[in-house]
């Protein structure tokens, strides 16, 4: 998500005193313990929550930042203080908004699992019916690392919770965008091959199977 980029830049430095962690310690490896997986919720009735719309999740949607260096609690207090406005006019809520963001030391929840975020495809299927996580891309290889391997843990909890089969994870280019002539994203791009989901997506879909 491009788009993120410029309204981070106007991020400060952040503290983590509006998260608080979930779950009790468990040697399930998808565990939000596991995980630590920390809520910082945007307030419902503000902002990306001003409007809502119910969602039964069949599917989870994996996007990257595009947004290098910046991390799961600056994308978050930014989604929750309305820093990512929706550029484009099919934008239903008029700010971007998706579920978790993910970096090598921490996940965040940042909308209920029952809202639709806005992330996909506006008002087309990815956004009606998918979980979105975000991850963090950055320029150190063992932090990706570190990242992708959460955000491999994450999935697999949330297709034990929902339960889903391996077949519902699928990338942002998994739905075209259908205002735009059906052009598919090569996101998350920490994971295509030459502009799509290849050998790097589907060792992703191992890790995650192997969590489950
Ligand atoms: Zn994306």
């Amino acid at each position: 998500m491009k788009f993120l980029c410029t309204s981070l830049l106007l991020l400060t430095a952040l503290a983590l005193s509006g998260c608080s962690t979930v779950g009790e310690s468990s040697s399930r490896t998808a565990s939000p313990s596991a995980i630590n997986l920390q809520q910082m919720q945007v307030r419902k009735g503000t902002v990306g929550r001003r409007k809502e719309f119910p969602l039964r999740a069949k599917y989870i949607t994996v996007h990257s930042t595009s947004n290098r260096g910046a991390t799961a609690l600056q994308h978050a207090r930014g989604m929750a203080n309305g820093a990512f406005r929706g550029r484009s006019r099919w934008n239903r809520t008029g700010y971007v908004t998706w579920h978790f963001t993910v970096d090598d030391r921490v996940a965040i929840q940042s909308l209920p699992l029952n809202i639709q975020g806005e992330h996909a495809d506006h008002d087309g299927p990815g956004n009606r019916s998918s979980i979105a996580i975000e991850i963090c891309e950055f320029r150190d290889a063992r932090r990706q690392a570190a990242a992708v391997d959460r955000a491999a843990r994450l999935t697999a909890w949330l297709l034990n919770e929902k339960g889903l089969s391996l077949s519902r994870v699928v990338p942002h280019y998994h739905w075209p965008q259908h205002r735009f002539g059906g052009n598919k994203k090569p996101c998350p791009r920490i994971f295509m091959t030459r502009g799509r989901p290849g050998p790097r997506w589907q060792q992703f879909l191992r890790k995650v199977d192997g969590y489950r």
